[in-house]
């Protein structure tokens, strides 16, 4: 088929559902020609996925636990045996224990530290280290960011370390891989109603602050990032990697309230 993305092929980590962001990245990749796999976490999830998944002509869908090294490497061992090669991955995973996202960051348990680092930060590394494996020149890995790593936002707390994180690695990743002709990108992208977003303490007035003061003065949707996402992906991107890319509403250039913006 015709389109940006049509010949490549690639793996989606992190849907749970038509909210998630990997569904908005899905299917522009899919309205380009990609071809698609899915991985999704537990098999309480497949039911919900695999619908979805079939409705944008994808079977492909293969369980992985991104804390686990044998799943990680069953799913790609599945890929090289069914495509022998993969054009690119969106990760777009991440969790914590939602009692430690709200309150002071100081209260953080080693536990929950490091859990959440595990899954929201290792498994990117983990992820690249064996996709880059089976991944021709032109190759893309991308995945998901936001502003609390940048800057303290509140009830953002361990998951703004796992971030500033994963920022990190994205540009050391981008070094190792740079010679081989593939490029590791990330996405910051403002508030979005998720699944994984609802565990976050006061997300509502999170995104409603957003909304009122952001440049464009509103939130993004699932849709924007999949826009976003296709450049990064796709050879229109060629020429960028190590990029964190803000897709807020111009929200991370913001020094102050808007004039205009009302108190909530
Ligand atoms: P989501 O709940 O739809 O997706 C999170 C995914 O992570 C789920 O599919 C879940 O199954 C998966 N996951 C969690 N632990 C896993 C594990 N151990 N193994 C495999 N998969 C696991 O929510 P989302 O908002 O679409 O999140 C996707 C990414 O976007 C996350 O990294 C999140 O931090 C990031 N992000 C979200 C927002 C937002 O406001 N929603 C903003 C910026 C960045």
């Amino acid at each position: 088929s015709a389109g940006l993305m049509a010949g490549k092929r690639g793996l989606i980590m992190g849907l749970a559902n038509d909210k998630s962001i990997a569904w908005g990245i899905a299917q522009a990749c899919a309205e380009q020609g990609a071809t698609l796999a899915f991985s999704y976490q537990g098999e309480q999830l497949k039911k919900r996925v695999e619908p979805l998944a079939a409705s944008i002509g994808a079977t492909e869908m293969i369980e992985c636990d991104v804390t686990d090294e044998s799943s990680l490497d069953a799913l790609f061992a599945h890929l090289e045996k069914i495509w022998g090669a993969v054009d690119f991955v969106v990760h777009a995973i991440g969790f914590s224990d939602k009692s430690e996202l709200r309150g002071r960051y100081v209260e953080t348990s080693r536990q929950n530290f490091l859990m959440s680092m595990d899954v929201s930060v290792y498994s990117f590394t983990a992820v690249c280290q064996r996709a880059c494996r089976m991944m021709p020149p032109g190759g893309s890995l991308l995945t998901l960011t936001y502003y609390g790593a940048e800057k303290v936002m509140p009830h953002y707390n361990v998951m703004g370390l796992c971030k500033a994180a994963l920022e990190a690695s994205v540009k050391y990743i981008a070094e190792d891989l740079g010679k081989d002709g593939i490029r590791v990108n990330a996405i910051s992208a403002g508030p979005i109603k998720t699944l994984a977003a609802s565990g976050i303490g006061d997300f509502r007035y999170i995104m409603k602050w957003n909304e009122l003061n952001s440049p464009l003065r509103r939130n993004v949707t699932q849709e924007e990032v999949g826009k976003a996402a296709l450049f990064l992906l796709s050879d229109l991107g060629s020429g960028t990697t190590g990029e964190n890319l803000h897709v807020d509403a111009g929200y991370h250039v913001v020094g102050m309230k808007a004039v205009d913006a009302p108190d909530i």
